[in-house]
């Protein structure tokens, strides 16, 4: 059995990774502390997907490694992963058509046994996150039919019945109306605090983030620029050297941090 390090969730050491032998990731160094509640912010392009794909072992990297409490995810079993940290994609375009409930059970796949078949609890498990997701009426739909927000909080339901310590989003809230990403946000920030579920989120929604994330991590060209606290990231000046444009920014009265306001 190798030691499981709880101090941190997720570790990039160095991490080059790419597609071709040009690495996109440039050398990123990151923690991720267990329990915490952060935002991955950038420019199109910065890498954001990439980083998650890696963390994710879809891409091996071509120097540095990656540890998911302590250990190294070259040499861990995929089971170990599926079971520490569940992933929501940006998009799914490759996936085959199921319907909805089958979707949010498919979730339950690190639990099952070769050949197993879902058991009554997997059902449960689903059946509980599909109500608190709101999506009972789209249980029997197919996932073809959905809209794109629609199919993000399926995405989203399939990802928390994983049941795991981590859940990584890939710009999950873009296709979400403003009510449903105040309704993820506050969800996750539910599950967070209640369950102590670590959260890294890609979003392109500076405000929300600021707002709900206690830490941000700025990507810039495959390199990390920055990562701190919301108060001390979302200042006008690092904001220029991650998106190359004047934000200013207020404190809301409502959450205490700093947030741009459109010019
Ligand atoms: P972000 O998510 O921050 O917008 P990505 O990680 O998707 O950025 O992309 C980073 C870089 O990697 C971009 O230059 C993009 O063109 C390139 N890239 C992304 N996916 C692939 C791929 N499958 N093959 C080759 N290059 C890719
Ligand atoms: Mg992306």
């Amino acid at each position: 059995m190798h030691e499981v390090n709880t101090d941190t969730m997720i570790e990039a050491r160095n991490l080059y990774c790419g597609y071709t032998e040009e690495p996109i990731l440039k050398g990123i160094s990151l923690q991720v502390a267990p329990g915490s509640f952060c935002a991955l912010l950038g420019p199109n392009g910065a890498g954001k997907s990439t980083l998650l794909y890696s963390l994710m072992g879809y891409l091996k990297p071509s120097a540095g490694s990656i540890h998911v409490f302590g250990k190294d995810i070259a040499k861990a079993k995929g089971s170990f992963l599926a079971r520490q940290i569940a992933f929501v994609p940006q998009e799914s375009t490759r996936e085959f058509d199921h319907q909805v409930f089958e979707t949010v059970l498919m979730g339950r796949y690190p639990y099952l046994g070769l050949m197993q078949a879902h058991s009554a609890e997997d059902k449960q498990a689903a059946e509980e996150v599909i109500t608190m997701l709101n999506l009972q009426s789209l249980k029997q739909r197919w996932l073809s039919e959905l809209s794109g927000g629609e199919k993000q909080r399926v995405y989203i339901a399939r990802a928390l019945v994983q049941n795991t310590p981590c859940i990584l989003l890939d710009e999950s809230l873009s296709q979400l109306d403003i009510n449903h990403q105040l309704e993820i946000m506050s969800l996750l920030r539910n599950i967070h605090s209640s369950h102590g579920k670590t959260v890294l989120i890609v979003s392109h929604n500076l405000n929300l983030a600021a707002n709900y994330a206690d830490c941000l991590i700025y990507l810039k060209d495959g390199k990390l620029l920055a990562e701190g606290k919301p108060e001390n990231l979302m200042q006008t000046e690092v904001l220029h050297s991650l998106f190359g444009v004047r934000l200013d920014t207020v404190i809301n009265p409502n959450s205490g941090r700093p947030n741009i306001i459109y010019p």
